[in-house]
């Protein structure tokens, strides 16, 4: 599953190929047809993301005052967008949407949800979630208070899309071995300075994820090759190495919160 940092490019990249246009839309496979047929023809105001999850803004370009209608996506494990120049080809596999614009088209299969919300969904969405290291209007006060309340460990804590969104599997145990924190760690144990710290790496890290559309945790002054060029055994610090590269001990690798965890028994003690 994509991380906060895809999700959010994909919002922008979708923002610039669609956005202000009247974009055609349809469902090939069928499974969103209704809703596509409500939606073909509005302007895209804005693609944007909140953790894992894409909203798209549309309105009615013929009424003054046009009332916003919201598709919100989750890709879930299996969603994927396929990004084409126009003309488009023949869609390929189970399309869910087809958004067809000035110069591009845009097709979603696979995903975990794809629907309208009206506002009052989309609130309680928007509560339900974490908030979003990537969203400059975010209060980091908010994910504190979150986990003091949770006696989980950190490492599952991170995985928690209600306390923080967009952490998967990769961040978590990146962050957690750049801060030399235990991850079995009770997440109410974190003091503020901690937390504090933590939550500045994560925006640091998502930015720089973003920015190069991939994870990069290894710091970028120690690099002498073109970010671009970089393997992932080289942008990454602790996850699936062998080895911790401060110490060379032997990486631990356990199951925590349903995904594998990977940490240096030496170093997060
Ligand atoms: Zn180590």
């Amino acid at each position: 599953m994509p991380e906060g940092h895809t999700v959010h490019r994909m919002a922008r990249d979708h923002s610039k190929y669609l956005a202000q246009q009247i974009v055609n839309l349809s469902s090939p496979q069928g499974r969103f047809a209704q809703e596509a047929k409500r939606l073909n023809g509005k302007q895209l105001i804005s693609a944007s993301a909140h953790g894992k999850h894409l909203f798209y803004r549309w309105v009615n370009p013929q009424v003054v005052r046009p009332r916003e209608i919201v598709m919100h996506v989750h890709l879930g494990l299996y969603g994927k967008f396929r990004i084409h120049k126009n003309p488009p080809p023949e869609p390929r596999g189970a399309v869910r949407v087809r958004m067809i614009g000035d110069a591009h088209t845009i097709d979603l299969n696979g995903p975990t949800r794809c629907e309208i919300m009206d506002s009052s969904q989309l609130q309680s969405l928007k509560n339900r979630l974490g908030v979003d290291p990537l969203d400059p209007q975010a209060d980091p006060q908010k994910a504190y208070l979150r986990l003091c309340r949770s006696k989980k460990p950190i490492a599952t804590a991170l995985l928690d899309q209600s306390i923080i969104a967009g952490i998967g599997n990769i961040y978590r145990a990146e962050i957690l071995h750049l801060l030399d924190l235990d991850p079995e760690t009770p997440s109410c144990d974190l003091s503020r300075p901690q937390f504090d710290t933590l939550w500045q790496l994560t925006v640091d890290l998502f930015q720089i994820g973003v920015k190069h559309d991939r994870i990069i945790t290894v710091d970028l002054n120690s690099i002498n090759k073109p970010i671009r060029r970089l393997n992932k055994d080289e942008r990454l610090t602790i996850y699936k190495k062998q080895n911790c590269p401060r110490c060379n001990s032997t990486v631990r690798k356990w199951a925590l919160g349903a995904r594998t965890m990977y940490a240096c028994p030496k170093c997060q003690r």
